[in-house]
């Protein structure tokens, strides 16, 4: 059979995939392929569940911020911001969008490891909540911008608490081997902390760290909150910089495969309220004011790409080739490190798994594949075929290699179909070119 790994479909009186109630064959005779459909419903429950973690278990004020860079664009903040989330941003392009989407600047948290001048200027005429400094030039450099407009900052800093999440290589960055933030075990963070509250230009407030993503267990940020809050405490015996706000980043797994069974947002959260309060009562400190920043699990779970089928190659005894009209453009995934997506066929979602295949894309790049080794049910040139769960870093990490232009993203919620991304146009291609 073919699987279910996302959240938010069903099936509708004909048999065919349904996403927030919306027939997906409809949608992508509507729209076209390839397309990205999101469940706004489903959306809207994970922010709900990872809040009410919080507010059961975390008895110190706490903002959820979502993770820009899983998803971003304008229509998207409206809703998250009805929802109470906060967001982080890493640059110029995502806090313009965040603002443009109606995002309070109160509520952004602007990290990033090699943030521009220009960037940082940005953000402090927007008012940004914090700014999340990566490493002493930063630092230095930050500083001086403040000390030119009279402002004062307050800032967090980015702190590599050293653990191996048990995750993808490429997507670990808590570990001391990572360009993200400062060490601990070198002495490198208590040292440019120090140098930070001793400035007059601004206010060293808390610290942060992102142990990696897609995580499944919750003893990673255990170790972490533990890891953290003993560094908080070790810098309440120095002068100057008292961290009162703990950031303990995202990485909340989500299902791709069938046997992927994560832990629920709600438990997730709680456990991280639960592993924070349990290290401050035991290193004797008040509760910090709690900072988490989940992304992929917050729309990852909400996306459905859709895709129209071009061709199937089938080479006899070494394998199949199912070549799809989007590809690396519209999901890098696979492409950039061997990410699985879980096929379904929206015409005919019941049909018998017949296949095991390889879903192509339509780039010059013998790379550019959505997923290896993937269970098909029998498909032809004409027919709909979707990958399940691409919410998340699949519209954000698209690209137009060979001048495709990028698909257009559909949200439904309950039935009702909003466009909030139009297709692109040739003309959009040619926008920058003089
Ligand atoms: C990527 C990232 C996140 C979100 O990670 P997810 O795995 O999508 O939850 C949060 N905070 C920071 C600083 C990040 O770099």
């Amino acid at each position: 059979m073919q699987k279910i790994v996302m959240q938010g479909l069903g099936q509708n009186s004909a048999g065919h995939l349904t996403v927030g109630g919306a027939s997906v064959p409809e949608l992508a005779k509507h729209y076209g392929t390839p397309l990205y459909i999101l469940d706004e419903g489903v959306i809207r429950r994970n922010c709900r569940e990872i809040l009410s973690g919080l507010r059961e278990g975390y008895k110190a004020p706490f903002t959820v911020a979502f993770a820009s860079k899983a998803l971003c664009f304008t229509r998207l903040y409206g809703l998250l911001r009805e929802e109470g989330m906060g967001a982080d941003v890493v640059s110029g392009g995502e806090l313009y969008t965040a603002l443009k989407g109606g995002f309070r600047p109160s509520d952004i948290f602007f990290h990033g490891n090699n943030k521009t001048a220009a960037e940082l200027e940005y953000a402090l005429d927007a008012g940004v909540r914090r700014i999340v400094v990566d490493n002493a030039e930063e630092l230095e450099l930050l500083s001086a911008i403040a000390a030119r407009r009279g402002a004062v900052p307050e800032i967090s800093f980015r702190i590599k608490p050293g653990i191996d999440a048990h995750t993808h290589e490429f997507i670990a960055t808590g570990k001391i081997d990572s360009k993200f933030g400062l060490a601990l075990e070198t002495g490198e963070a208590a040292e440019v902390i120090a140098r930070a509250a001793s400035l007059k230009t601004l206010r060293v407030v808390g610290i942060h760290c992102h142990i990696g993503s897609q995580i499944f267990g919750t003893e990673p940020f255990e170790h972490a909150a533990k890891v953290m809050l003993t560094f908080m405490r070790d810098m309440r015996e120095k002068p100057g910089a008292p961290l009162n706000e703990l950031n303990l980043g995202g990485g909340f797994g989500i299902r791709y495969l069938p046997s992927h069974d994560p832990v629920t947002l709600a438990d997730m959260s709680l456990k991280c309220a639960e592993s924070v309060t349990a290290a401050a009562n035991e290193l004797g400190l008040p509760l910090p004011e709690l900072v988490l920043e989940p992304g992929r699990s917050i729309t990852g779970p909400a996306g459905l790409t859709v895709y129209t089928v071009g061709s199937v190659k089938k080479i006899p005894d070494v394998n199949t080739y199912v070549a799809v009209d989007g590809g690396m453009t519209d999901n890098p995934r696979c492409a950039l490190y061997g990410a699985y997506y879980e096929p379904i066929a929206p015409e005919r979602p019941d049909a018998p798994v017949t296949q095991t295949a390889v879903i192509a894309g339509r780039c010059c790049e013998s790379g550019d594949v959505i997923t290896r080794e993937a269970p098909l049910c029998d498909v032809r040139a004409g027919d709909l075929l979707a990958v399940q769960a691409t919410g998340a870093y699949n519209y954000s990490m698209a690209s137009n290699y060979n001048r495709l232009p990028r698909p257009p993203i559909v949200m439904v919620r309950d039935g009702a179909v909003r466009l909030a991304v139009r297709r692109e146009t040739y003309g959009d291609l040619l926008a920058c070119d003089q």
